[in-house]
């Protein structure tokens, strides 16, 4: 299948490549994982493709006032192998290692995933158990904005038209903090038929602080609070774990589609929300 045909641009500067989107026919392209397949299958038919690769301010990786900024186009595989993010936000570099596949992680970019929105997506339970920010430039300036205000619907953020998201940052993890992300697999993608990513840190031998990002269940992923209420000021046993983790699936509409009903997803929901929780209590110190 061969998509309709565009222009296609190169900008070097982010003033540059805001300018060419300002219309609002454009589209941005980063690692093309997501857009390029709906271009060919014309579900995606811009006139005009931006492409951010040879933007200067999109890349790297660094660390700054007990926050990691990742720039939007470093790849999965970027993140996944930095030794900043393994060593300082070990959630992150986790999540990225379990996204597609080696030849996904080596093009598709932590901005274009953030972006794309897909309700399936890794990324964004460890954000939001990551309480992480977007960095999102636009003709106006600069703004901040947190993932639960960025993450709106199925395949919707906050992202304005002429917007570019320019980086993520999140939190370096103190000394002690547990963390995991486990997820049940769609086998041929490795979208997250359900995923969960919890953050756990314990005082004098109880959770103090807790929290839990779940994808793949709702039209987007969310912040299970009752489960980590249910989990603070608790030791973290085999019983605590399953008392919280029975409240992840409450009040959200979940997904059905060919391959989970919305009754197996919550359950699973469950059963991989409790195997997240265990594993990251087992390593919280
Ligand atoms: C076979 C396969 C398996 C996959 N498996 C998984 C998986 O297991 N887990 C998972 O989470 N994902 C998975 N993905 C998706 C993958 O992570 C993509 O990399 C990601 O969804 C899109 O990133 P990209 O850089 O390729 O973006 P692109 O495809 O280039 O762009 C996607 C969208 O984001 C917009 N965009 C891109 N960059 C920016 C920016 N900086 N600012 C604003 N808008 C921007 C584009 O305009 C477009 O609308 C899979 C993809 C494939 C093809």
């Amino acid at each position: 299948m061969i998509a309709q045909d565009f222009n296609y641009s190169t900008p070097a500067t982010i003033e540059e490549a805001l300018g060419l989107i300002s219309g609002g026919e454009a589209k941005l392209l980063a690692g093309g994982m997501s857009l390029i397949p709906l271009m060919k299958l014309r579900l995606a038919a811009p006139g005009h493709v931006v492409d951010l690769s040879r933007v200067a301010g999109l890349s790297g990786i660094s660390e700054a006032g007990g926050a990691i900024r990742v720039g939007a186009m470093m790849t999965h595989y970027e993140v996944e192998s930095s030794a900043l993010v393994r060593a300082r936000c070990t959630l992150l570099a986790e999540t990225a290692a379990m996204i597609g596949d080696v030849q996904v992680r080596n093009r598709g970019t932590m901005g274009g995933a953030v972006a794309h929105a897909d309700p399936s997506a890794d990324y964004p339970a460890a954000l939001q158990a990551l309480e992480a920010r977007v960095t999102i430039a636009g003709a106006a300036g600069t703004r901040v904005v947190s993932v639960d205000e960025f993450f709106v619907d199925t395949f919707t953020t906050g992202l304005e038209p002429g917007e570019i998201i320019t980086g993520i940052e999140v939190p370096v993890e103190p000394e002690g903090t547990g963390v995991s992300y486990q997820k049940m697999l769609q086998p041929a993608s490795g979208f997250a038929i359900v995923g969960v990513a919890v953050r756990i840190r314990k005082e004098g031998g109880v959770i103090s602080f807790a929290r839990v990002g779940v994808t793949g269940l709702g039209s987007r992923a969310y912040r299970a609070a009752g489960v980590e209420e249910r989990l603070a000021g608790t030791a973290g046993s085999a019983s605590d774990i399953a008392n919280a983790a029975a409240v992840i699936a409450d009040g959200i509409d979940a997904n059905s589609d060919i391959h989970a009903s919305a009754a197996y997803r919550a359950q699973m929901a469950r059963v991989f929300g409790a195997r997240a929780i265990q594993a990251a209590v087992n390593r919280a110190a």
